[in-house]
């Protein structure tokens, strides 16, 4: 199967980056309710545009992420319909999960919100069936999926024992980034904060798919979004706790024009920003799809099948740094030889 990048909707004027892809408009927006900004991951614009949706009547139901509410530690899909909680969904869930499988996520009049590969897996889905009227697809900018087993460790090495029945896990938010933290049953209570549960334990346990993934960023999504991080004296991003930021890419005519409305309806709050500010402060995103190219070539010098991509302009990103390509095949080829390739 080869993963491509979404044509361009005829009639419709981009702005467009290298690692971001083409936005119709992009803005810095939060949720206007203070405790979906507050609970969010970043701004809580997912939350509050998937349920204004649906209260509006624009559509059905929303399918999303939230921790098992008979066992925390699992992430699972759910999904809601006018007059629930919609706070159910807030934040990241920093463990696999699929929205992409749940029975709802194909229907016309649904909101999904997944991760770029479940919004790109669901959007050449439909089109190979020919289905015109899809969802509408919300999602995040995605560094990767971290495995289960990495929030297993991090809650062993937190204090809560591997058994022990929690009463609530979450990975962040309740503040931007806000802390990793867990609950048991028992009254146990476990906290660590993003640089150290992302940064040093889930992050690095992140599947090899995913550090090969050409589009982190949602470009089959109707609306993206991410953390508008600020940034130190040098540029870099800060992860000091203040009230969320997200940063909103609308991807098609319809993105836009769901923003737009939320906007009008002031369920949230916005304000245009050029893509270039959103590249400046997601360099991991920048980075990874800059190499990707040399990477894979490395890993296929070495013997290895490696994934097909189309339409996403790599082989003219890596030539942007040819010296930069060099290290990355060579790296790539080195790290691979090491392993054994399999059929
Ligand atoms: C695996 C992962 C990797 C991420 N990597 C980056 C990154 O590289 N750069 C960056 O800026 N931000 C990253 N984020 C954070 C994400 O971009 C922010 O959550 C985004 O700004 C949305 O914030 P929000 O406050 O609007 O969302 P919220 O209003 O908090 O809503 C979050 C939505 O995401 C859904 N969701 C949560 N976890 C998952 C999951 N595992 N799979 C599918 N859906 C899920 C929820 O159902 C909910 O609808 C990542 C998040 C995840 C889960």
């Amino acid at each position: 199967m080869v993963v491509r990048r979404p044509v361009a909707e005829t009639g419709v004027t981009y702005a467009s980056d290298p690692a971001l892809g083409r936005a119709v408009s992009s803005w810095q927006a939060w949720a206007v309710d203070a405790d979906t900004r507050f609970r969010g991951s970043s701004g809580g614009v997912l939350t509050a545009i998937s349920g204004w949706l649906v209260e509006s009547g624009r559509a059905t139901t929303v399918v999303g992420a939230a921790g098992d509410a008979a066992q925390p530690r699992r992430t699972v899909s759910i999904e809601l319909g006018k007059g629930a909680d919609f706070k159910q969904q807030s934040g990241s869930r920093y463990a696999p999960v699929s929205m992409a499988s749940h029975e709802s996520a194909l229907g016309s009049d649904s909101v999904v919100v997944g991760k770029p590969c479940e919004a790109s897996a669901l959007s050449q889905l439909m089109s190979s069936r020919g289905q015109m009227d899809s969802p509408i697809l919300l999602s995040f900018f995605c560094a990767g999926v971290p495995s289960q087993q990495a929030t297993e460790r991090l809650l062993t090495e937190l204090g809560i024992p591997h058994a022990a029945p929690l009463r609530t896990l979450r990975y962040r938010g309740h503040g931007w980034p806000g802390n990793f933290y867990a609950e048991s049953v028992e009254g146990a209570k476990a906290s660590a904060s993003y640089d150290e549960s992302w940064g040093k334990q889930l992050g690095p346990s992140m599947q090899w798919r995913c550090k090969v993934c050409p589009d982190g960023v949602g470009e089959s999504a109707d609306i993206v979004a991410g953390d508008y991080w600020k940034t130190d004296a040098k540029g870099y991003p800060v992860f000091t706790d203040s009230s969320g930021v997200s940063a909103l890419i609308a991807r098609t005519k319809r993105g836009h024009e769901i923003i737009v409305a939320a906007i009008q309806s002031g369920v949230i709050e916005a304000e245009p920003l050029e893509l270039s500010h959103i590249s400046n402060i997601q360099p991991y995103q920048v980075e990874r799809r800059a190499t990707l190219w040399a990477r894979l070539l490395g890993r296929r010098l070495a013997g290895w099948k490696v994934p097909s991509y189309t339409g996403f302009g790599l082989f003219a990103q890596s030539l942007q740094n040819p010296v930069r390509a060099l290290r990355y095949v060579y790296g790539s080829f080195r790290r691979s030889r090491l392993q054994s390739p399999r059929d």
